[in-house]
């Protein structure tokens, strides 16, 4: 059963009662699948003060305590794995054993977080008189406000959930409007869980209305956004308005650089098979694919062999590999990019148009002879569309991947350990993939860097947005 959608204020699911309702719709199927509430400005005051008057003993909380209650999360998304996935396949649209990987790996997120934030340390500076003590401390920042996107609806929610809570925060957070089983589930989880009313809160709305009423009151302290570049600039903004502190991860343009000694095969099949995960709707997707001109045909030929094996259809279908684009906006923000391909006499090797029908489908694109100005050389285009160019050079190639202001993830595919040294030593990216995709791991740290955000999410660096600064000296 798709789950009945509510917020969550003070620990109480709350739902109709004169509020606003949007329909969620099936990406692939186009049913509508439930009714959302949208929060009136009263539900957001009701949270702002449930999460203030929450945080003033949650900061105080163990961190035994708040180890437990994330491991227990970690351990009832284990167990409502299955049941959590078919809804978000459902109103998400990715194939199902795509949204069972993304929440069994949320659930290691939870541990890394329980133990992590039994490991949150101040220090000791040595004193210049033997009287004098002075100690650096470690304070949660307070009341937290946090908007996370629809493509991966468990993970973005509850990696920042998890640092906030962890490090003796509260937190109100916005879902994804489009895509909200997942974080309902979530909400129910911790409550199952024993966290006490008024430490995280769940809200629905019009983002731009509730994003700019959150971070203006005086109640939040701390903004955590995952979105495109545009709104993540606009919440920063208006976070250092009112001198807040931000964590952004933003998109990116991943560029893909293969050279001449990779191993073509292996690198065209996994960069394929990655290009459509979630119909390429992830920020660190690879995105500009620049090959050495002395592979190129070699590449594009098995790269599009693959691609073309990709079976497209419901996410719940079996075999399916790739499902429908999240939400019917998608769909012309990919065609304007074929359009403008096509419009500089690009050549579209395969794709390039919506499937017609019901739900909200676009095949897996490649397009070759782009210039680099072209609009998918150069804005993110967040879903199933591969540009592929080539190089002749090492550091032509370089200074063309560092030519955008985006810098999220990169790959290189190289069997030269000098190819990669410098690549990696001169890439402006905030994560770098050699040979193989490794981004995402609760133990490593994720963000990016230039126009792609501030701040990561996971690793030891997992708390430092939650956390401030106290410095005590005594005599
Ligand atoms: P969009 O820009 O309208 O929305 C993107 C996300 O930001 C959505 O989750 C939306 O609810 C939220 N949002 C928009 N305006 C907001 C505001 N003023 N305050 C708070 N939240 C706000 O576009 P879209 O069609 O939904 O998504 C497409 C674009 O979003 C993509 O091109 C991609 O760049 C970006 N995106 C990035 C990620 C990521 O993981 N970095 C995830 C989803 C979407």
């Amino acid at each position: 059963m798709y789950p009945k959608l509510s917020l969550y204020i003070n620990g109480q699911f709350v739902s109709e009662d004169g509020r606003t309702m949007q329909d969620v719709i099936n990406p692939a199927t186009q049913e509508v699948l439930g009714k959302l509430p949208h929060a009136s400005q009263a539900d957001l005051d009701a949270a702002l003060q449930a999460a203030e008057k929450a945080f003033a003993t949650w900061k105080k909380s163990s961190p035994m305590d708040r180890s437990a209650i994330l491991r227990k999360v970690g351990q009832l998304t284990r167990d409502r794995a299955k049941d959590i996935a078919r809804n978000m396949t459902l109103d998400q649209g990715k194939p199902l054993a795509e949204a069972l990987g993304e929440i069994i790996g949320c659930a290691d997120h939870c541990d890394w977080h329980a133990e992590e934030c039994r490991r949150i340390y101040g220090r000791v500076v040595l004193p210049r008189s033997p009287d004098v003590r002075q100690l650096v401390l470690k304070e949660p920042i307070g009341v937290c406000v946090a908007f996370t996107p629809w493509n991966f609806p468990y993970n973005q929610a509850i990696r920042k959930i998890c640092a906030a809570i962890g490090a003796g925060c509260t937190i109100i957070l916005k879902g994804p409007e489009d895509s909200p089983s997942a974080v309902m589930a979530i909400a129910q989880m911790f409550q199952d869980a024993g966290l006490p009313p008024g430490v995280l809160n769940l809200v629905w709305g019009e983002p731009a209305k509730v994003s700019d009423y959150l971070i203006r009151s005086p109640i939040s302290r701390k903004v955590s956004f995952t979105g495109s570049v545009p709104v993540g600039k606009l919440l920063a903004g208006l976070a250092g308005a009112h001198m807040k502190r931000a964590t952004m991860e933003l998109g990116g343009h991943s560029p893909v650089l293969v050279f001449e000694d990779a191993d073509i095969d292996r690198a065209a099949t996994m960069l394929a098979k990655f290009k459509i995960r979630n119909a390429g709707q992830v920020c660190v997707s690879p995105t500009r694919f620049y090959v050495h001109k002395k592979v190129y045909d070699n590449f594009l030929a098995k790269f599009t062999d693959v691609l073309k094996s990709i079976k497209v259809g419901n996410g719940l279908d079996d075999g399916v590999e790739m499902g429908p684009l999240a939400h019917e906006r998608r769909v012309p923000a990919i065609a304007r990019f074929v359009e403008d391909a096509r419009k500089r006499g690009a050549q579209i090797v395969m794709g390039g148009d919506a499937v017609a029908g019901k739900g909200f489908f676009f095949p897996p694109t490649v397009i070759t002879g782009l210039q680099d100005d072209a609009l998918l050389m150069t804005e993110e285009p967040f879903g199933p569309i591969a540009p592929v160019v080539p190089f002749s050079d090492i550091d032509e190639v370089i200074t063309r991947a560092n030519s955008l202001p985006f810098g999220l993830s990169s790959y290189v595919f190289t069997n030269s350990l000098q190819t990669a040294t410098k690549v990696s030593n001169s890439i402006e990216a905030g994560m770098v993939n050699i040979n193989h995709f490794g981004s995402a791991l609760p133990e490593t740290p994720f963000g990016g860097i230039k126009d792609s955000g501030i701040g990561s999410e996971g690793g030891t660096e997992t708390f430092d947005g939650y956390l401030v600064t106290k410095f005590v000296t005594h005599v």
